[in-house]
């Protein structure tokens, strides 16, 4: 067990796994947790360790909202399949990074209703969830160099299954989440242009100067097969690219496909409820659409002889996200698009 102290705040997180130690290991990350049916309770994060050799350190994540499914599964896959042999480097894998979540099928930690993509850095002395973020700022990130923060749509919403990179304000990390992003090989591959949120994990990434991707696999609280693959193989991919999966390591890996490079952008490329009611989509994902084209209908049940009010979004471009359930309330995202990146737009 080893826990770097920090100056002032310290990790209350403990471990049966040696980050640093060479060879394969799996374990719990403890979070401690003392509640009436565990006094000295813990809860119990699985990680994977893998280390062959010196060289640079992949940190894998999934499950960080517990109803997105794709990553959890390849990444469990690859924890399985990769030996140190095949390292020159390191590989800390967290398949279910909020594992409440991940148990319950909740994008928020039943434990502590906190979102763990929305409280980075985290607070050692807080509840679970923000004892997690603190954990993966403070121990995890300053070993990293390469993080891949995988996601899905989860019970909300349905995605178009993509890659993406957040433009943050140092160029030059910019340059290297790109390359890591054509290494991945989404077909689909998305930079958020905006960068408001620093509680989010990209914000936690800035600041660590770490190269970073995320991703949307696919959604609606199921599991498409498709980002399961996606997922697995983009992942090797990147490692290869890295370094860190020897060339020679017997890892089938297919090589990247080339990528339609598009941009995910401010508001006017996302369309919100109005009030509440029933969401009926005009258009699907994949469907290229107008500026201010009409993607969907709100109908009023309890009101059976008002008209529906048409929802339109003002920019236009591919349909990359739906809103899942029918029931609507004020306020939910009904729809974003992405819409093809000019050559040579790098970065923010
Ligand atoms: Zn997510």
């Amino acid at each position: 067990m080893s826990i770097t102290q920090t100056p002032g705040k310290r990790s209350r997180v403990w471990s049966d796994v040696d980050l640093d130690r060479p060879g394969k290991q799996a374990g719990y990350l403890q979070i401690p947790w003392s509640v009436t049916r565990s006094a000295y309770g813990n809860i119990s994060i699985p990680v994977v360790v893998i280390k062959g050799g010196e060289g640079p350190t992949a940190l894998l994540m999934g499950g960080v909202h517990g109803d997105e499914y794709e990553a959890q599964i390849a990444l469990s896959r690859i924890a399985r399949e990769l030996e140190p042999e095949h390292l020159q480097g390191r590989v800390i894998i967290l398949p279910s990074t909020n594992l409440p979540a991940a148990l319950a099928g909740t994008r928020v930690s039943p434990v502590d209703q906190v979102n763990l993509n929305r409280c980075f850095p985290g607070d050692p002395e807080g509840t679970p969830t923000p004892q997690i973020a603190f954990y993966i700022d403070t121990e995890l990130l300053p070993r990293t160099d390469v993080w891949l923060d995988l996601h899905s749509g989860g019970g909300s919403l349905a995605y178009l299954p993509f890659a993406s990179n957040h433009a943050m304000p140092n160029t030059e990390q910019n340059a290297r989440s790109l390359a890591a992003l054509e290494a991945f090989g989404a077909p689909v591959s998305v930079i958020w242009s905006f960068f408001d949120e620093p509680r989010m994990a990209a914000g936690c990434a800035a600041r660590h100067g770490v190269t970073y991707i995320g991703s949307e696999l696919g959604g609606a609280a199921t599991v498409s097969p498709e980002g399961v693959r996606l997922g697995y193989e983009g992942s090797l991919r990147v490692l290869r690219h890295t370094g860190i999966l020897k060339a020679e390591a017997p890892i089938d890996v297919p090589p990247a496909p080339p990528i339609r490079l598009m941009e995910a952008s401010n508001r006017a490329f996302y369309a919100y409820a109005p009030e509440p009611g029933i969401f009926e989509p005009a258009c699907a994902l994949g469907d290229t659409v107008e500026p201010g084209a009409r993607i969907g209908l709100l109908h009023f049940v309890d009101r059976p002889m008002r008209e529906p009010v048409p929802v339109h979004v003002e920019g236009g471009g591919l349909v990359v996200c739906l809103r899942h359930p029918g029931l609507t309330d004020r306020g939910d995202c009904l729809c974003h698009l992405a819409f093809d990146r000019p050559p040579g737009a790098i970065g923010a």
